[in-house]
């Protein structure tokens, strides 16, 4: 704009001194000098002129943009509002079947939190099917067994939509020239061991293999391979295995023979539940049983699909064959005709056409005749 400005200017001072040259006319020089003066004044005017208005468009063009703008954020509906007029219920039903959609509505507000139960979480993550109700079939087994500490519903969320694994720099597949720890997506890897969201590496350096015969695979709460140390998420909340290697480990020690050592981890789990919330019990039935219902909800969904989609293409396989064949029958028929009036026929494309067809059997319309029929 400024080269603009000067290049106006400049003209405009030209046309001026030209302006005035022409009045003067053959005058004086005096005369002249006095034009030019006068030229200089009105140019300076011009210009201070053009600048304000330039100032003025500006700042007009700077107050619409910021009056569109505030008026683009009034009408987009604030998350408040939809708490406030009871329409989380209606959200959270849209993502019924999107793990993913739940944890964007959780990451966009955590005023959504009071929305998203285990049950929800649970039955988004079965309709969505694939690797999503893989994992919560697993996770549910594992909290049906107790073999895990209960994970609250972002957890869960947390869990199906994890794309790295969790121990993040203590990551055995962490990568110092990316300083990235493993991506579990690229890694194919869709299992959630001890419900916690780690790579195959990091179970393989963490983890120790409980044999049959050892005392604690009695317990049906003991996998039979568990996390050397418990885990804690970054909560500070324990998670994972509810008996690690090393309480094994300290019962072994501290005490000899089955007999002593059973009693002693049962008292040990005995403690763990009764640190927990007193509903513990009730919320694990309810995610069971909603686990159980959506599970056979989907399976009867896909039931009725893959029917409806089979009829359909019986449907279309059988409008095709009646195509075919009412376009197989016309050849036929025309070929009967052909045939008929062949002997009539002399030479030419027709006599030609005759001798190709006058060796074809004619055989009963349908089946394999087709083929016969075919090469006229
Ligand atoms: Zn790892």
């Amino acid at each position: 704009m400024p080269t603009l400005r000067k290049r106006r200017s400049t003209a405009a001072a030209h046309a001026d001194a030209d302006a005035a040259n022409t009045s003067a006319g053959d005058g004086n020089g005096g005369g002249q000098l006095l034009l030019q003066a006068g030229g200089e004044e009105a140019t300076a005017k011009n210009d201070d002129e053009a600048e304000a208005a330039l100032a003025a468009a500006k700042e007009t063009r700077r107050a619409k943009a910021k009056k569109r703008r505030l008026e683009a954020k009034q009408r987009l509906p604030r998350f408040e509002v939809l708490v406030e007029q009871g329409l989380m219920p209606l959200v959270v039903d849209l993502l019924s079947d999107s793990p993913k959609g739940l944890f964007s509505l959780y990451c966009v507000s955590k005023r959504s939190q009071p929305f998203l139960t285990r049950e929800v979480v649970v039955k988004s993550s079965v309709y969505r099917g694939g690797n999503s109700r893989e994992i919560m079939s697993d996770l549910v087994r594992r909290i049906e067994k107790r073999s895990i500490f209960l994970p609250s519903a972002v957890r869960m969320l947390r869990l199906i939509n994890g794309r790295r694994c969790e121990n993040l720099s203590d990551c055995w597949g962490y990568n110092l020239r990316t300083q990235k720890h493993t991506n579990l997506a690229t890694a194919h890897y869709i299992s959630r061991p001890f419900g916690l969201c780690i790579c195959k590496d990091c179970v393989k350096g963490l983890t120790t293999s409980i044999p049959y015969s050892h005392f604690a695979s009695s317990n049906e709460r003991v996998d039979d391979r568990t996390l050397d140390v418990p885990f804690y998420d970054s909560q500070g909340k324990r998670q994972g295995p509810v008996v690690t290697t090393r309480e094994i480990k300290q019962i072994e020690k501290a005490y000899r023979g089955a007999d002593e050592r059973m009693p002693i981890l049962n008292q040990i789990l005995k403690e763990m539940d009764d640190d927990a919330d007193d509903d513990e019990d009730a919320v694990i039935k309810s995610v069971v049983e909603t686990h159980k219902d959506a599970e056979s909800k989907a399976d009867a969904f896909i039931d009725a699909r893959s029917q409806i989609e089979s009829q359909r293409y019986n449907t279309s396989q059988n409008e095709r064959s009646s195509k075919k064949l009412a376009k197989m029958k016309e050849i036929y028929e025309t070929s009967r005709g052909l045939r008929a009036q062949g002997s009539r026929l002399g030479g030419g494309m027709e006599g030609e056409l005759w001798a190709r067809i006058r060796d074809v059997p004619m055989r009963p319309f349908g089946g394999a005749a087709f083929e016969s029929v075919r090469i006229c």
